[in-house]
């Protein structure tokens, strides 16, 4: 581990050149990503961190959010009641399919994708004391470290052209997996997706999966160890949407990727892994990102299947 900032440099320097892919645009404030932006960052289960590139550059979650929410969700309803409403296949789909409900069940195939993610959104309540925004946002603020905010603008955007995630969540209301809510489980959808983090806080929040639920600096426990391993294999199975299977085959470790361009890989028992790079290819994954993780698994042998 001494060598790992040096090797993250050197990844930064290698992959920083490349420029295919491009920042998402059917969110028109995602387009407006700087496209040289690129960092890496790692953080071990006890709290060391390794960083490289533009680690304080601050972008939104989007899709990144989903394994945490979901954990958030199991934590309160449990296991059964969770797969009842949303399934555990992959669905070898594109993240926003329509065709994204089991044909008997109706059930969304999986919380990675965003039907299932819409509805596990749905299922986090106002309580007594907080409401479930400011709840989502606590969750966020664990997980980090610190305060996190949304991005308004990054919101407004999407929640104004959302018209394919809406068209999901009254197919959602139709089939009776989520309630009347639909507007406001959007909108806290919406927002989940837009709550701002820099690459750093990314492997941290990976850094906790990877440490059994317990955040690595503060020790709290932000999602029971019993519920980590439904996260991590939801991950693995479907966390890179249509490219899950070849990132499985040629990585190893479970991730997840989201449309601004951050990507978080789990090294279960060691590290958390994040990047960023807005240049996406057409799965919504950040291409710099792929390559860059691809090398650092390779290097420190951290594949799950390699002995
Ligand atoms: N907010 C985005 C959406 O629902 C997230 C998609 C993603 O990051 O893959 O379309």
């Amino acid at each position: 581990m001494e060598n790992m900032n040096q090797f993250l440099s050197k990844l930064v320097e290698k992959y920083r050149p490349l420029s295919s892919g491009a920042p998402a645009s059917y969110i028109p404030e995602l387009a407006k990503a700087d496209p040289s932006q690129f960092a890496i960052a790692v953080v071990t289960c006890d709290g060391k961190v390794f960083q490289a590139g533009d680690v304080s550059h601050k972008f939104t979650l989007q899709s990144a959010s989903k394994p945490f929410v979901y954990g958030m969700a199991l934590e309160e309803h449990g296991r059964e009641f969770m797969r009842s409403r949303v399934g555990v296949e992959p669905s070898g789909e594109a993240f926003n399919s329509i065709v994204e409900l089991e044909k008997y069940t109706h059930r969304p195939y999986n919380p990675m994708i965003n039907s299932g993610a819409i509805a596990v959104s749905s299922f986090i309540k106002d309580t007594k004391n907080m409401k479930r925004l400011d709840r989502i946002l606590e969750l966020f603020s664990d997980y980090t470290g610190h305060a996190v905010t949304i991005d308004e603008d990054v919101f407004m955007s999407e929640k104004q052209t959302a018209h394919r995630n809406r068209s999901i969540a009254h197919l959602l209301r139709h089939f009776e997996i989520i309630g009347d809510d639909i507007e406001e489980s959007l909108d806290l959808y919406f927002k989940q997706c837009s709550v701002l983090v820099n690459t750093t806080d990314l492997a941290m929040m990976a850094a906790t999966l990877a440490n059994g639920g317990a955040q690595p600096n503060t020790k709290k426990v932000l999602v029971k160890k019993e519920h980590v391993p439904d996260i991590l294999s939801l991950m693995f199975t479907c966390g890179m949407y249509d490219s899950a299977g070849e990132w499985a085959y040629t990585v190893g470790l479970p991730a997840k990727s989201g449309v601004s361009g951050g990507l978080l890989t789990v090294v279960p028992g060691k590290m958390g892994i994040a990047t960023y790079s807005p240049l996406i290819d057409q799965q919504g994954h950040s291409i710099r990102g792929v390559h860059a993780v691809r090398d650092l698994v390779e290097q420190f042998n951290l594949n799950i299947f390699v002995n």
